[in-house]
């Protein structure tokens, strides 16, 4: 049985990011991460522009306070100044104007008065050169580069790359993830349950824990406990899938058959049992480039495993440097007590206090009380042993958004 750190020691050994290929950047874009350096083609912005409404003027002639200057065009955001400013003129302008030939500055309306038809008179006691007025390549040089390789996409890159014009980039594709829960007692919610049945929920958690995490997740239906029907399931989905996702059958009953399907469609164990709980039980594998993992199938093991371990994995197949899990240092914001035979990973809620994150263990019945674990948004992690742990005590947190 290995620890925690040397079971994702194994998984890591194992992945390499997938190969980039050319993506549309729609919002769906959101989260994947580039495969190369963006660079500006041009500077940004390209003109001089106004950074305020107001008047543009030559700072020069505005070195005396209440100085009237003749008002002789005006330029709106889009067109381009025909007329120059000469000395004892202004240009009236507007925030995102391109500035005119000859003005340096930019006075905001509000500290100017109306002069007689044509003219402002500038309230402004020390106008500088350059002020609100946003020079050419301020943001960025043509040839810089904006967006480094390895950069996760935020909505802001998103719009800093449609800012240099692109409706398309180089990217680590987003890694294809077959979920398949195994059990006869499972039924599809939306159906009606028989006697000794129960709703499959690990399908549907473990598919939105892969979107959350920035993959592509697919299902077709359960995988019963039987050899033959396993055997064809697993083996029909094996080669076409980035990672195989098995929930269930993975421990050591007469029905967990998974670990033997896997043996016989010849993927490697390379991780049988972790010392966590829950989680125990977590097989993982590959096959050429296909990784496998064997979930245990109470829903809370096979979501925490997901999170310590197979979250990680799809980090790196998606080109991100750090695989994670995200794990911070946070206050308790109440007493914990409680002794564990191995590392505890519990279901936890952080809170916003007057000097900052706390950390709530939540309500919870251990592996099968998933219902527990529907408002965490963390995990706390309790070393094997007693933990008796006063309010504000440090703990170590597993963030899961
Ligand atoms: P197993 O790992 O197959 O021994 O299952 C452990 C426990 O998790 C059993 O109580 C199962 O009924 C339950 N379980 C397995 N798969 C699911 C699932 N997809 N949704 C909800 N519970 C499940
Ligand atoms: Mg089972």
């Amino acid at each position: 049985m290995l620890d925690v750190a040397d079971a994702l020691a194994e998984v890591l050994a194992r992945v390499r990011p997938l190969p980039p290929t050319a993506a549309r950047l729609a919002p769906d874009a959101l989260g994947r991460v580039l495969a190369v350096d963006v660079r500006a083609d041009a500077d940004s912005p390209p003109f001089p522009k106004s950074l305020r409404d107001g008047y543009a003027v030559r700072s020069a002639d505005c070195s005396l306070p209440g100085r009237e200057l003749r008002v002789t065009s005006e330029i709106a955001a889009g067109v381009v100044p025909t007329k120059a400013v000469a000395p004892g003129e202004c240009a009236r302008i507007f925030t995102g104007a391109p500035m005119p030939e000859g003005a340096d500055a930019v006075v905001m309306q509000e500290d100017t008065q109306p002069a007689g038809d044509a003219a402002v008179r500038v309230t402004d006691e020390r106008v500088k050169p350059g002020q609100w007025v946003f020079a050419r390549g301020t943001e960025m040089r043509a040839g810089d580069v904006v967006l480094a390789a390895g950069t996760a996409l935020t909505p802001a890159a998103l719009g800093v790359l449609a800012g240099l014009g692109l409706v398309e980039a180089k990217l680590f594709p987003a890694p294809r993830v077959f979920v398949l829960p195994t059990g006869n007692e499972l039924v599809e919610p939306g159906r009606p349950l028989r006697p000794g049945q129960i709703r499959n929920s690990n399908g549907p958690m473990l598919a939105a824990q892969v979107v959350r995490a920035g993959g592509v997740a697919t299902h077709r239906g359960i995988g019963p406990d039987t050899l033959p029907e396993l055997l064809k399931l697993v083996g029909d989905e094996l080669d076409g899938t980035d990672v195989l996702l098995v929930a269930g059958g993975v421990s050591v009953g007469k029905y967990d058959l998974v670990p033997a399907v896997l043996g016989e469609l010849g993927v490697a164990t390379h991780v049988r049992q972790v010392r966590m709980k829950p989680g125990k039980p977590l097989l993982f594998g590959s096959r050429g480039g296909t990784l496998v993992f064997g979930l245990p199938g109470n829903p809370v093991s096979a979501a925490v495993c997901f999170e310590l371990f197979v979250r990680p994995a799809l980090r790196v197949l998606a080109g991100h440097s750090v695989p994670g899990p995200t794990t911070v240092t946070l206050p308790l914001a109440e007493a914990v007590a409680e002794v564990n035979d191995r590392p505890t990973y519990r279901p936890a809620k952080l809170e916003v206090g007057p000097t900052g994150y706390a950390v709530r263990p939540l309500p919870w019945l251990g592996a099968p009380d998933l219902r527990g674990l529907a408002a965490a948004d963390a995990l706390l992690v309790l070393p094997a042993g007693e933990a008796r742990l006063d309010p504000g005590s440090l703990a170590q947190v597993v963030l899961l958004n």
